[in-house]
C-alpha cells in the first residue's frame, strides 16, 4: 500500500475541493456572516503566507486567543498546514496560568480577538514580552494590551490582505508525526499541562468523528459549535466537519441562551455540541421563551457527566436527543459515546444513554485497581480507567508525569467497564467521596439531585467527618421562587440512592462556581468550605 501521509493538509484540500460550497457561519449578534469553504481555504492560504512573512517557520508556535469564528478556523487550517503548531489558548484561564502556558509553549505569535485584548493583557509583561508578534482580529480598543506589550498589534486583514490569491496554494510536504496543534488542559485538577497533537492523530481522530457510530458527520449536516475551539479542539468538529463538508456555525461570544435560541431558529443546525451547563441554560430559557429545535437531529454533550434528567427534558420538550460522550484534552478528545447496544427496547434506551459512553473504534480502555491489577469488564469492578490509541497523548509537553506507563494513559477517572465496552464514570479520583471505607460517587449524587424539579444545579463535595472520614455536602441552586429545604431534598433523594449516600449537609447558593470550560469547580467549593464561607 502507498505510504500516504495522514496530514491536516489532506483535510484542508478535501474540504476545499470536494465541498467548496459548504459554509462557515459566524454569528455577529443579530445575524450571521457567511463564507464558503472555498473562500475560507483561500484565506487560510493567505494567512499562511502572511505568517511566513513574519518569520513563522517549521514547528514555531502560533497561538490563538479567540472565540469560535471564521478567522479562528482559518488559523486551524493555515498554521498546521504550513508546518507550524497551532496553540489554542484558553481565554478563561487565570492570568497566572495564561502567563505560564504562553511561556511554556514559547508562543511566537498570538492572534487575538480585539475584544479580548484586556483579558490577554492580564498575562502580564513578562510573558507577553517574549511573544514576537500580536495579530489583531476584528475591530476594538487594544490599548490595554498595547500598554503591556509596548507596541501596537498587526492587523489580521493586513497580514492576509494582498496575500489572497487564486489558484492552488502549494503547501509544504509534512511528516505525519510532526506536531500540528497543542492544547493545555484547563487545570481543573492542577497546573495546565500541554498536549501536542500530531497531524496523524488529528487525521485519524477526524475520521473517527465521521463514523456512523460516533457523530456521523456528513455534508447534510450543519453543526453549531458551542464548545470553545480552545477546549480540546472543539471536540474535533472543526477538522471533522471540514473533512465531511459539514456547515459550521460559530457563535463567537454569543453563548447566552437567547442568542443560541436565535441561532437554532435562524440557521437551522442539525447538530450542536456543548457542555451540559449550556444545554441546561437553554432548557430553562425554553420554559418561558420559544426555542425551535426542529432542525436538530442530535446534540452532543460531554466534559462532565450529563444528567439523565437533562436528557429526558430535551426529549420531552424539544424532541431532541442529547448524546453523551466522554473524552479528555489528552484523548483528542473523542474516546467514548453513549448509543444503546443492538436489541435495546425503546423503554430501556435511556438507561444506556445515561451511561458515560461506549468505547469508540480505534481506542482501547481498561479498568485498573489501585495496586495496578487489570480488573474484569463486568460492569461492577470499580477502578481507574486507562486508555491507549493513536489519538491518545503519550506524554505531556515538557512535563514529566507518572500518568503514562506501558503505553497506557491513566485518566484519573474512576468507574466501571462492561463486556460490551460501556464505561460508567463514577467520579474523578480527586472528587470521589470516601465514606467509611466505601466510595460515594459525587457525580451520581449530583445527577440524581438535579432530577428534582426545583433544582437547577447541584455540586457535591466530600467534607471531613470524624467518624466516616468524609461525608457528602451538596451545594444546590434552586429554581427562582422554589421553597424547599435540605430535609425536603434528602427525603426526595432517599428512595433514589443508597441510604449511606444521603448528604446530611445541604447548602443553598445563588450559583455554582464553574471552571474555565464550564464544569462545576469543586476546588473552589472545597476551598470555600475550608474557609468557612459555605
Ligand atoms: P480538564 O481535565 O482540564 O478538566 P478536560 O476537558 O480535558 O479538561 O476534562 C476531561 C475530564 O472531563 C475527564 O477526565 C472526565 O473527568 C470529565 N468528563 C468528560 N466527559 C465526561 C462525561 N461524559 N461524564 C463524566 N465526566 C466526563
Amino acid at each position: 500500500m502507498q505510504d500516504f501521509p495522514l496530514t491536516i493538509t489532506h483535510i484542508l484540500r478535501h474540504g476545499q475541493e470536494i465541498y467548496s460550497d459548504s459554509e462557515v457561519f459566524t454569528w455577529q449578534g443579530d445575524s450571521a456572516r457567511r463564507a464558503s469553504f472555498g473562500d475560507v481555504a483561500a484565506r487560510a492560504g493567505a494567512l499562511a503566507r502572511g505568517l511566513s512573512g513574519l518569520g513563522v517557520g517549521d514547528s514555531d508556535r502560533v497561538a490563538t486567543f479567540c472565540w469560535n469564528h471564521q478567522e479562528h478556523l482559518e488559523a486551524y487550517l493555515a498554521v498546521p498546514c504550513m508546518g507550524a503548531v497551532l496553540h489554542t489558548l484558553n481565554i478563561r484561564l487565570f492570568p497566572a496560568q495564561l502567563a505560564y502556558v504562553i511561556q511554556h509553549a514559547e508562543d511566537k505569535v498570538v492572534c487575538f480577538d480585539a475584544s479580548l485584548a484586556p483579558v490577554l493583557s492580564r498575562a502580564g509583561k513578562e510573558a507577553l514580552s517574549k511573544v514576537e508578534h500580536f495579530v489583531q482580529i476584528g475591530a476594538g480598543d487594544t490599548s490595554a494590551l498595547d500598554e503591556v506589550t509596548g507596541r501596537s498589534p498587526l492587523l489580521y486583514d493586513d497580514i492576509c490582505g494582498g496575500n489572497v490569491r487564486d489558484g492552488e496554494m502549494s503547501w509544504p510536504d509534512l511528516d505525519e508525526r510532526q506536531a500540528a496543534a497543542m492544547c493545555y488542559t484547563s487545570g481543573t485538577t492542577g497546573e495546565p499541562k500541554g498536549v501536542a497533537y500530531s497531524h496523524r492523530s488529528t487525521f485519524l481522530h477526524s475520521l473517527a468523528l465521521l463514523a456512523a457510530c460516533s457523530t456521523g458527520l456528513t455534508e447534510a449536516d450543519r453543526a453549531l459549535v458551542i464548545v470553545p475551539m480552545f477546549h480540546a479542539n472543539a471536540w474535533g468538529l472543526p477538522y471533522g466537519g471540514w473533512l465531511a463538508g459539514t456547515d459550521l456555525v460559530m457563535p463567537r461570544e454569543f453563548l447566552q441562551a437567547p442568542h443560541l435560541a436565535r441561532m437554532f431558529a435562524e440557521l437551522s443546525p442539525t447538530l450542536g455540541a456543548g457542555v451540559p451547563t449550556i444545554w441546561n441554560d437553554l432548557l430553562h430559557y425554553g420554559e418561558t421563551q420559544t426555542v425551535d429545535m426542529s432542525s436538530v437531529r442530535a446534540l452532543t454533550a460531554g466534559g462532565s457527566a450529563v444528567p439523565r434528567a437533562l436528557m429526558e427534558a430535551y426529549e420531552e420538550r424539544f424532541g431532541v436527543p442529547i448524546i453523551q460522550a466522554w473524552g479528555m484534552t489528552e484523548t483528542s478528545p473523542l474516546a467514548a459515546i453513549a448509543y444503546p447496544p443492538r436489541g435495546t427496547p425503546p423503554e430501556e434506551a435511556m438507561d444506556w444513554r445515561a451511561k458515560t459512553g461506549r468505547v469508540v473504534p480505534g481506542v482501547e480502555v481498561r479498568v485498573v485497581s489501585e495496586d495496578g491489577a487489570v480488573l474484569a469488564c463486568d460492569g461492577q469492578s470499580l477502578g481507574e480507567f486507562e486508555i491507549r490509541g493513536p489519538w491518545i497523548t503519550a506524554e505531556y509537553y515538557k512535563t514529566p508525569s507518572d500518568r503514562f506507563h506501558d503505553g497506557w494513559l491513566k485518566t484519573g477517572d474512576v468507574g466501571t467497564l462492561d463486556e460490551r465496552g460501556f464505561m460508567q464514570i463514577h467520579d474523578r479520583s480527586k472528587d470521589v467521596i470516601k465514606s467509611g471505607g466505601e466510595w460515594i460517587s459525587s457525580v451520581d449524587l449530583e445527577n440524581t439531585i438535579m432530577g428534582h424539579p426545583d433544582v437547577i444545579e447541584a455540586g457535591v463535595i466530600g467534607v471531613p467527618d470524624e467518624r466516616w472520614q468524609e461525608r457528602p455536602l451538596a451545594c444546590v441552586v434552586l429554581r427562582e421562587g422554589a421553597n424547599v429545604s435540605g430535609e425536603d431534598l434528602a427525603s426526595w433523594l432517599e428512595p433514589r440512592v443508597a441510604k449511606w449516600w444521603l448528604p446530611e449537609h445541604w447548602v443553598f447558593v445563588e450559583a455554582l462556581p464553574k471552571t474555565s470550560v464550564g464544569k462545576f469547580d469543586k476546588l473552589t467549593l472545597r476551598k470555600r468550605y475550608a474557609e468557612g464561607s459555605l
